[in-house]
């Protein structure tokens, strides 16, 4: 892959087997919350690349992404031992579902989707936009920001369990109007799509990135 060498400013926990990379931006990207970047390592002598999405508001100078670590995996436990002033190699943006300037969000996120979700719902925030985030995980992670976002007014529902069976995530979804962004992995991805088909949303008209 070609890409650029960059450096990692900070590496930070953000719950429960999830961190958050902050990487310097590479001159002249620009990249929008919601896209996605292809990050490589040598993780033990081999070169491995993997994708991941953008979880800040903006790129300027910097930007986060948030990789949910699978103990098991190449690349994300090699993320996760990173330090500041190491480098990694970044190419892109790519993607198309990304926040284009929508005045009503309505944001989805399985696991660590939650970090293109935190990053979306700041940015629209930040432009007096009307901002919905549904969030499903078993160990929920950015506690703090998605704090920070409910403050600042954003309608914020975390469940563990699943989003079809949830009274709440049925009434929430059942008032939100507006863009809908879905972000996880693929069996994510279909329960979303069962519940927004059932309170009134067409999930075909929902920006989404499958994360595998
Ligand atoms: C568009 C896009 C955006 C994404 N954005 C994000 C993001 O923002 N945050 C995020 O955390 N992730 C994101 N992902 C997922 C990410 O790219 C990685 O897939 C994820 O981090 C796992 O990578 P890994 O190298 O750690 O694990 P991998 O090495 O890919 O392994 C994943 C799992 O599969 C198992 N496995 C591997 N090979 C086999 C095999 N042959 N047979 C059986 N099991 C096997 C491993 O044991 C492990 O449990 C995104 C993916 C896509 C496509």
């Amino acid at each position: 892959m070609d890409g650029t060498e960059v450096e990692v400013k900070a590496v930070r926990n953000v719950g429960e087997g999830t961190i958050v990379l902050e990487i310097e931006s590479p001159p002249e990207f620009d990249a929008r919350p919601g896209q996605f970047l292809q990050v490589a390592g040598t993780v033990d002598g081999e070169r491995v690349t993997r994708h991941y999405t953008l979880s800040s508001p903006d790129a300027d100078g910097t930007f986060e992404i948030t990789v949910g670590v699978d103990p098991e995996g190449d690349l994300s436990p090699w993320l996760a031992e990173r330090e500041a002033g190491e480098t990694v190699t970044v190419a892109g943006p790519f993607g198309r579902s990304y926040y284009e300037g929508e005045s009503r969000v309505v944001l989805l996120a399985g696991g660590p989707g939650v970090g293109p979700v935190v990053g979306i719902g700041a940015r629209a925030l930040a432009d007096g936009g009307d901002v919905t985030i549904v969030y499903r995980d078993d160990e929920p992670a950015h506690e703090g920001r998605l704090r920070e976002l409910e403050a600042d007014g954003a309608t914020v529902l975390v469940t563990e369990g699943s989003l079809t069976e949830s009274a709440a995530v049925r009434d929430v979804l059942s008032r939100a109007d507006g863009q809908v962004f879905v972000y996880g992995f693929a069996d994510f991805l279909s329960e979303a799509h069962e519940v927004l088909a059932a309170t009134g949303h067409d999930p075909d008209d929902a920006k989404e990135e499958n994360f595998g």
